[in-house]
């Protein structure tokens, strides 16, 4: 604390990311990074990229990333997706950010669910929005009938994080067309390991905004972009924020490794694949194991023994190596939410629980 602080710093409580240890040989599986590594069309378009360095670092990057927004809206011309109706930023949660200020800032607070990505309250308290939440179903799943409150605007990730749970498209078209005057914000961090995209409704709903990023599912975490989709005019909110902050949140590498991965759908296709298998692998290994597991759509489960302590479970993996995440936070102190990793590293995650489960009950 200090006198030179602004009376916002005073009031912020920051977002806290999941620890990026400097150590190596750690199994981490705590914040859904992807297991595979990026498309090698990646690493060759960043190292042309780099060739060409002497001359092109000395100048600013393309401030809109046109050749971006051209292979994302590529990607989605089955839904008339246009490059004007793409927004890129430096991770989606610059997106998101940018979101928030720009669309989800009115005089009703708005709504997200009361167990979700806790960037978004942190966003509120930056902005100044005031948000209102609702419970999770005890499964917890969403249930959209619990939106029907005058609000300001709605945002969930879908699948949601940390439980995994899908909404399915057709409850999404539902919510859109009961709160038609309402912004509505889908965060699909996600949606590549099990979801449908909700961009499919981009163009029959001026209200949507699909959220989407490079870090999960196209193993790009380090390189940071994250991209929105929606209506023109959403899309113009966005830019004018993005021109009031940086514009040029994408630098020359992100915007060359960016566009080579969006373009290889087959990497994309085969290491996503290979997560969901691992995935359900995992699931009924840790069901034998006595966890309760929900089912996921996302690169994580969300898990709870009903014997042991998810604390104590954290903390017995961590001496062994292994860190997954554990969130102390009200009706999920007792879960923790585990990164699909590769499966050798889903084999060690198991062995240890059996060997931790053994230990305590003998002990
Ligand atoms: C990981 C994650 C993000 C942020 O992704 P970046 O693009 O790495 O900033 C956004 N929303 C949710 C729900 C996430 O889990």
């Amino acid at each position: 604390m200090s006198r030179y602080w602004s009376s916002l710093v005073h009031r912020l409580t920051p977002y806290v990311p999941g620890e990026q240890p400097k150590l190596s040989r750690l199994v981490k599986l705590n914040t859904n990074e992807n297991p595979y590594p990026p498309s090698p069309r990646v690493v060759a378009a960043i190292a042309d990229e780099l060739a060409n360095a002497g001359e092109s670092l000395r100048l600013y990057p393309d401030p809109n990333a046109d050749r971006l927004k051209e292979a994302v809206a590529a990607r989605y011309a089955e839904f008339g997706i246009q490059p004007q109706q793409v927004f890129v930023g430096n991770g989606s949660d610059e997106v998101l950010a940018h979101a928030f200020m720009a669309l989800l800032k009115h005089d009703l607070p708005i709504l997200f669910p009361d167990i979700t990505y806790s960037f978004y309250p942190v966003y509120c308290g930056l902005y100044d929005i005031a948000y209102s939440t609702v419970p999770l179903a005890e499964d917890f799943a969403i249930h959209i009938e619990d939106y029907a409150i005058a609000n300001g605007g709605i945002i969930f990730p879908n699948p949601n994080a940390p439980t995994g749970c899908l909404l399915p498209l057709a409850s999404i078209e539902r919510l859109l067309a009961a709160h038609a005057e309402s912004m509505i914000v889908v965060d699909e961090a996600y949606v590549d390991f099990g979801g449908e995209s909700a961009i499919a409704l981009v163009n029959h709903h001026a209200n949507l905004l699909v959220v989407h990023t490079l870090s999960k599912s196209r193993s790009l975490a380090g390189l940071r972009v994250g991209y929105a989709v929606g209506h023109y005019d959403l899309v113009e909110a966005l830019n004018r924020v993005k021109n009031s902050f940086n514009s040029y949140p994408l630098d020359r590498l992100a915007i060359a490794g960016a566009v080579a991965a969006i373009n290889d759908q087959e990497h994309f296709a085969t290491t996503s694949q290979a997560v969901i298998r691992s995935r359900e692998a995992l699931r009924s290994s840790l069901l034998q194991l006595g966890f309760e597991v929900l089912p996921s759509a996302a690169n994580f489960i969300f898990t709870r023994h009903p014997q042991y302590g998810a604390g104590q479970l954290a903390a017995a993996l961590r001496e062994r190596g292994i860190i997954v995440r554990h969130f102390k936070l009200p009706r999920i102190d007792q879960h923790l939410r585990i990164t699909i990793g590769s499966d050798e590293q889903c084999q060690i995650l198991v062995e240890a629980l059996s060997e931790i489960l053994q230990f305590v009950r003998s002990g």
